[in-house]
């Protein structure tokens, strides 16, 4: 496999930072590293870009990043703040002169798709809107395992996202775990080896957080996974980045919007 680049094109959590009004919560609004689109991340070969999540900053977040030509979105669940920018998915198709563009997802995440946006698959109601998406099904049959698209390889782990479940996705010694509260042993087989780790922490320092996991959490995964580095991601209102840099213990830092990770 060709040598990989990745881009946080996006580093917020649902509300982005600041959220609407302004709000910064914690963050400070001088450091321009609080400032926070919605999670997604580019990765590169060579000769292919992928992309994971087409939040509603999507549009925002390629021309930021002046990449106009994508091979394939793998999506990690049908929440929102992942997938409302998958509208410009059609501008992409224009650019690249594709037939489709081929789109990875669970089953579950698919079928909730096709139904906010079955023009997207299907056509609208005439020839000048047509079908934009090549879906592709990741069956539990595939978790575990190695595919690729073009030169890229990734394989696919599932997690638990509390209301649902997301898929996490590692790329040789990375990988790239938004949004989740815990992992299972499977997933965790998955990640083991891997030497940078991205990761929704956006339960931060609370407890019970049903969707998303906690520090402590993070934590306790990365002693199995053993990541050298581990970025978090998904990050709240109430999450500062230098507070966050001065809190973590070494090996652990906060993931910012436009980090590369080579
Ligand atoms: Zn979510």
């Amino acid at each position: 496999m060709s040598k990989l680049s990745f881009t946080i094109l996006g580093c917020g959590n649902s509300t982005g930072v600041p959220a609407i009004g302004n709000f910064w919560g914690a963050c400070d609004p001088t450091e321009p590293k609080n400032r926070r689109s919605r999670c997604s991340l580019l990765v590169q070969s060579a000769d292919t870009n992928l992309i994971i999540d087409t939040g509603p900053d999507f549009r925002e977040q390629l021309n930021r990043a002046e990449i106009d030509n994508i091979s394939a979105v793998l999506y990690t669940h049908q929440h929102s703040d992942h997938v409302n920018g998958i509208d410009e998915l059609r501008v992409l198709r224009h650019r690249n002169k594709l037939d489709r563009i081929p789109c990875f997802a669970n089953a579950f995440t698919l079928e909730d798709l096709k139904a906010r946006f079955h023009y997207m698959f299907a056509g609208g109601n005439h020839d000048l809107y047509p079908p934009i998406i090549d879906a592709h099904t990741i069956t539990e049959n595939d978790l575990g395992k190695v595919h690729n698209i073009a030169d890229i390889e990734f394989i696919p782990f599932e997690q638990d996202h509390g209301t649902c479940k997301s898929l996490g996705y590692r790329f040789d010694d990375f990988a790239y775990s938004v949004d989740l509260v815990d992992l299972d042993d499977t997933a965790l087989e998955t990640l083991k080896g891997v030497k940078t780790w991205v990761v929704d922490a956006a339960g931060y320092n609370q407890t019970g957080n049903p969707v998303h996991a906690n520090l402590k959490r993070i934590y306790e995964l990365n002693d199995v996974i053993q990541a050298d580095m581990v970025y978090l991601t998904s990050l709240a209102l109430p999450m500062d980045y230098q507070t966050l840099l001065s809190e973590l213990p070494h090996g652990y830092a906060p993931a910012y919007d436009g980090l590369e990770i080579r």
